[in-house]
């Protein structure tokens, strides 16, 4: 069988289960089978491909068929331009957050600072903005003793590993430092949506790192009061948010002296994100 072949077989196979993205997830499988770009198979599509990579290709083709998101097969999602290895159990880094990763690296371009993820997942915001930030320092926490390993690997591979902390504890437990920034995307769904979701998140994402409690506010709540005690004064809180909520955080975020400085909405014109200042006690 050629790679024309293979291809159609395999979109034809993931359409049968409503797979929208068929076509291309097939030519990404492919791809990885192969071990080449996407854009090189695309070229050679008379090539013929041997029994044992036809086998490979079958059993990732199955896997995507029952809605196992492309991202944990290849292992990998690319987010603010570098590739950042993922596994089950970490949250796969969406475009979205990107948009607060652009805004805060405009923000604090050329500063020194000091920041702190809570929930780093798989690094992607502080490896990227660090990445960014030169001068700066990060630390990174997850209760998820994988999201950290992986977080290592990721910043090793990025060069970022010297200038960055990881550790395994919740936020609740940190003390004795003040940030300039605390940056978050934390777990902000409501609870009752979570058997909503597409099979392809609810099956395969973890539930941790999405349910926000009964409306979606847990974390956050928690998140904003203990960033008060850790942030210095004037420092900045970016956090990720759910649809919808925008108006009861800023009533929080007000109550607690924070000063709302930017909202940034996603692409579907949600808004998803607020930076807000600590304005002191
Ligand atoms: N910080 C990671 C991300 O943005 C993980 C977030 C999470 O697990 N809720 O992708």
């Amino acid at each position: 069988m050629n790679i024309l072949e293979l291809i159609n077989q395999g979109s034809y196979k993931l359409k049968s289960n409503k797979i929208i993205s068929h076509k291309l997830d097939s030519e990404i499988l492919l791809s990885k089978v192969l071990q080449k770009q996407r854009e090189e198979i695309l070229i050679n599509l008379n090539k013929c491909i041997k029994f044992n990579q036809i086998l490979e290709f079958k059993k990732l083709i199955e896997r995507r068929l029952h809605k196992e998101p492309i991202a944990y097969i290849l292992k990998e999602k690319e987010f603010w331009s570098k590739k950042f290895e993922i596994d089950k159990g970490i949250l796969i880094p969406r475009p979205e957050t990107e948009l607060m990763v652009e805004k805060l690296a405009k923000i604090f371009r050329n500063k020194k600072i000091t920041l702190l993820d809570i929930g780093t997942g798989s690094g992607c915001i502080l490896i990227s903005l660090i990445s960014e930030l030169r001068k700066s320092f990060g630390i990174g926490i997850d209760i998820s003793k994988i999201a950290l390993s992986v977080a290592k690997k990721n910043a090793l591979k990025y060069n970022v590993y010297e200038k960055i902390k990881l550790y395994n504890r919740s936020f609740t437990d940190l003390y004795n430092q003040k940030f300039d920034l605390i940056v978050s995307n934390p777990p902000y769904l409501e609870s009752r949506i979570l058997n909503n979701l597409d099979e392809d998140i609810r099956k395969y994402e973890p539930l941790i790192a999405l349910d926000g409690g009964n409306d979606g506010l847990d974390v956050i709540k928690k998140i904003i009061y203990k960033a008060k005690a850790i942030l210095k004064i004037n420092g900045m809180l970016a956090i990720e948010i759910g649809n919808g909520q925008f108006n009861k955080i800023s009533i929080l975020l007000k109550k607690n002296r924070f000063k709302i400085e930017y909202k940034i909405n996603d692409y579907k014109d949600n808004c998803r994100c607020v930076i807000s200042t600590f304005l002191g006690k």
